[in-house]
């Protein structure tokens, strides 16, 4: 076992798989989380596996829903008010809402989601995950969406994930609990999901079967920092000390960083679930309703309907009318939801990052701290190749991937000679 002793601040999906990987190739780890495992994000998502994916940032998305982002019932919601922080986060989301960017952050999306797909195969045997690949199916009610959604399978074509068209009429023979007419279909058969939870839960047991130590309950508060490095990680308990830190606590990352010296426009984006008694036809794989932007999973023995994103700040306030939004978009195509028997509402906060895509690198001007957040709509799809990255990195000082456009440091303020977005290009 090697003498540097890594603690991992954060139990979701990401700090989970840090822990697991960092402690299989023999690394000395702590990970602390303030609550219990998988209590953020990582709980209630939709659990899909989505390796081939477009960015949240794409040519026209402002200026498209600019009529409807301040209605609190539409499916992309910012709720009006005046936070400096939301408002250069969304002039950065703005400026990234380009053709050039939209192919380059697709290229690294899906080479991320690639690696980490091939990993989830691994896991099936190596942790026991339960994880199904059994495609996914993004469903268009019109053709307008479906023409959209051809074009979009074309760039994810071009990346290397192929995919199926399927006309309306194919769809309810391709998914019978489908009920409806719909335009048509696409079919990515590269996909999966698991029981997310789950998911954290396993890559802890597996990582503490390797001698890491999960402290739960435990909040860093600071970082104690010495010649320019973190000397100790502050608890209320005790300051634990650390040779190497990875900061993996999603959408509060940016208050850990701001110990660093380090400016992270990570926002929290509200999503939430509903979940349902399974109904009789329920879709045996995962379906994305893509009018509604509504992630129907078949999870274990029930149905979660997950989705909507809503920028209203650092609250786990539920607002009922964007989950009855989830029943009745979902009860469009499947009949049985309306009659189904509610199990549970529940709605975590997205890290978002303005350009779309994830934060893994290690802080410059403290270089003995990793940061792995802002993996926004992403984070179970690429969990596992962020935690083995990570590893990669502390353990062997290089990774099987290049991270150049993920570092940390592309949100800079924008000098002379980069563009007024701060992003500037880091291929
Ligand atoms: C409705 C919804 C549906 C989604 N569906 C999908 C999907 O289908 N597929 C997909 O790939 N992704 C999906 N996502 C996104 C995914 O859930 C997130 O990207 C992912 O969970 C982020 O993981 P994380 O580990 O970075 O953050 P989190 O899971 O939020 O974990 C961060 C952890 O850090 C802890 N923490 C914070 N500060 C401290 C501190 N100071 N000290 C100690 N601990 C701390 C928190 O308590 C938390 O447990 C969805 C999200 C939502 C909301």
């Amino acid at each position: 076992m090697s003498n540097t002793h890594t603690v991992v601040i954060g139990g979701g999906v990401v700090g989970a798989s840090a822990a697991y990987y960092l402690a299989k190739q023999g690394n000395d780890v702590t990970l602390l989380e303030q609550g219990e495992l998988a209590s953020g994000c990582s709980q209630g998502n939709a659990g899909q596996v989505t390796p081939g994916h477009l960015p949240l940032p794409q040519p026209g998305t402002m200026w498209r829903n600019l009529r409807w982002l301040f209605k609190s019932t539409s499916p992309l919601y910012i709720a009006p008010r005046l936070d400096l922080s939301l408002i250069q986060w969304l002039w950065s989301f703005n400026q990234a809402c380009n053709e050039p960017h939209l192919r380059k952050a697709t290229r690294i999306l899906c080479e991320l989601g690639e690696a980490s797909a091939t990993l989830f195969d691994q896991l099936v045997d190596d942790i026991g995950l339960r994880y199904q690949n059994k495609g996914r199916l993004e469903i268009c009610r019109s053709e307008k969406t479906f023409l959209a959604a051809c074009e979009e399978a074309e760039l994810l074509r071009e990346c290397g994930f192929e995919s199926r068209r399927l006309a309306g009429g194919e769809v309810q023979q391709f998914e019978p609990a489908i009920q409806t007419d719909v335009a048509g279909a696409i079919y990515y058969p590269n996909s999966g999901f698991c029981n997310p939870q789950e998911l954290v839960k396993q890559f802890a047991t597996a990582a503490e079967a390797c001698g890491a130590k999960f402290k739960l309950n435990t909040p860093v508060t600071d970082l104690r920092i010495e010649r320019g490095r973190v000397a100790a990680v502050v608890t209320p308990q005790e300051e634990m000390k650390a040779d190497a830190v990875v900061l993996a606590c999603g959408s509060w990352a940016p208050r850990l960083a701001q110990r660093l010296g380090m400016r992270l426009p990570v926002q929290p984006g509200k999503g939430y679930h509903l979940d349902l008694e399974r109904p009789e036809a329920a879709p045996a794989m995962p379906v994305v309703l893509v009018e509604e932007r509504i992630f129907v999973t078949p999870i274990d023995d029930f149905l979660r309907l997950a989705g909507t994103m809503e920028f209203s700040g650092f609250n786990l306030r539920q607002r009922p009318a964007r989950i009855e939004m989830l029943a009745a978009g979902a009860s469009r195509y499947l009949p049985g939801v309306p009659q189904a028997l509610e199990r549970s509402r529940w709605c975590h906060l997205r890290p978002m990052t303005p350009d779309g895509l994830p934060i893994i690198g290690r802080v410059p001007q403290v270089p003995n701290v990793w940061i792995a957040t802002g993996h926004g709509m992403l984070g179970v799809t690429q969990g596992p190749i962020t935690g083995k990255l990570v590893a990669e990195w502390i353990g062997e000082g290089k990774t099987s991937l290049d991270l150049t456009a993920l570092r940390p440091e592309r949100f800079r303020r924008a000098g002379r000679n980069s563009n007024e977005s701060g992003i500037t290009d880091a291929a």
